[in-house]
């Protein structure tokens, strides 16, 4: 990827890598830690430091957290300036890229908790405003479109809305009481997202998933025009399915099937992210995958975006995390 207009990038997109430490398995194989964070916005692949430079020996980013960093710091540094956007009327979007196992759920979960809490306690301190808090789920598994938060297994269309742009037909969306009505609901996702499927994170691998707050905001008291405008903006906290799904080719048809789909909605995110990012001219192809048609009104014009690439640093690891920090430098 080449350079473009940096600023403007800088400015709505916010890109950063976390490393997780070495799990279990990895430190039982004797696995290697080769990837390190440096001064905050660096990784780099420590066998070829210093005197190798076969490879950049480094790549930069907003922010790159080490495996010693807790998630409350990745969404402070990483995620909390685009999330809170939302309460400015701003539409946002955080995501979550990288193989699986690298730390995708791990990271967006906290993100949310961090982030529904911050929204929260502003909403506290601002009586003067009256706020309305909706909360959507859906899930995309082979290019169809799933509610989350019905028990049932229809997939949803889309349906271009002349002046909402893309919105999933038929999709749940519940007025919030308060912030223990969305961890109920929050509990009620994670346990749809296993169904049908043997384990978790075998469905999770293979899903890209979308958790959608809305926030609307009126002034109470109408001192001038300005005031009484209402303000309404979405958050999306997008966990994606395993970058792996990408690249890796399957006998089974019904596999390729699906790795192709998920290849094409990566891919076509990918391609999305870096025109929003650099070019920002010409055509953007949000209609060539159903996640990138549905974030299309959160991702475009003023909208916000926080990318956070999970990775790994173990050497076995090497081809899917060079892959990781591919995507991470699109969007850069
Ligand atoms: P993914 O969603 O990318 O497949 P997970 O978020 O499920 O990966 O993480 C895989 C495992 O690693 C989980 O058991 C999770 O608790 C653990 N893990 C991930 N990131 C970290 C981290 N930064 N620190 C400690 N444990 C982590
Ligand atoms: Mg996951």
């Amino acid at each position: 990827c080449e350079m473009g207009s940096e600023e403007m990038a800088q400015e709505r997109f916010l890109v950063s890598v976390r490393l997780r430490p070495l799990n279990g398995k990895e430190i039982e194989r004797n696995d290697s830690a080769d990837w390190d964070s440096v001064n905050g916005t660096s990784v780099v692949f420590k066998p070829y430091l210093p005197e190798r430079s076969l490879y950049p020996p480094s790549y930069t980013f907003d922010r790159v957290f080490g495996g010693e960093c807790d998630t409350m710091q990745v969404y402070d540094e990483g995620a909390k300036e685009v999330a809170l956007s939302v309460l400015d009327g701003i539409n946002a979007s955080i995501f979550a890229y990288g193989q699986t196992s690298s730390g995708k759920t791990y990271t967006m979960s906290g993100i949310i908790a961090y982030a529904v809490e911050d929204i929260y306690d502003y909403i506290r301190r601002h009586g003067e405003r009256e706020y309305v808090l909706k909360f959507s789920a859906m899930e995309i598994y082979n290019e169809a479109v799933r509610d989350l938060l019905i028990a049932d297994n229809i997939p949803l269309r889309l349906l271009d809305d002349p002046e909402r742009g893309t919105v999933v037909e038929k999709l749940t969306e519940e007025t919030l009481r308060d912030q223990w009505h969305l961890s109920d609901l929050l509990a009620i996702c994670a346990a749809q997202r296993q169904v049908g499927e043997t384990t978790l994170n075998e469905m999770s691998s293979r899903s890209h998933q979308i958790l959608r707050l809305t926030i609307q905001s009126t002034a109470r008291e109408f001192k001038s025009k300005q005031s009484s405008s209402t303000l309404v903006a979405s958050v999306n906290f997008v966990d994606l399915a395993g970058s792996e799904r990408a690249s890796q080719v399957s006998s089974a048809s019904n596999r390729l099937k699906e790795g192709c789909h998920i290849n094409r909605s990566l891919l076509t995110l990918g391609t999305v992210i870096r025109k929003l990012s650099k070019e920002r001219t010409g055509h953007i192809p949000f209609r060539d995958s159903k996640l990138t048609r549905i974030l299309q009104p959160f991702l475009g014009g003023n909208a916000r975006t926080a990318i956070i690439c999970t990775m790994s640093p173990a050497r076995s690891h090497i081809e899917q995390s060079r892959n990781t920090l591919l995507f991470a430098s699109c969007a850069k």
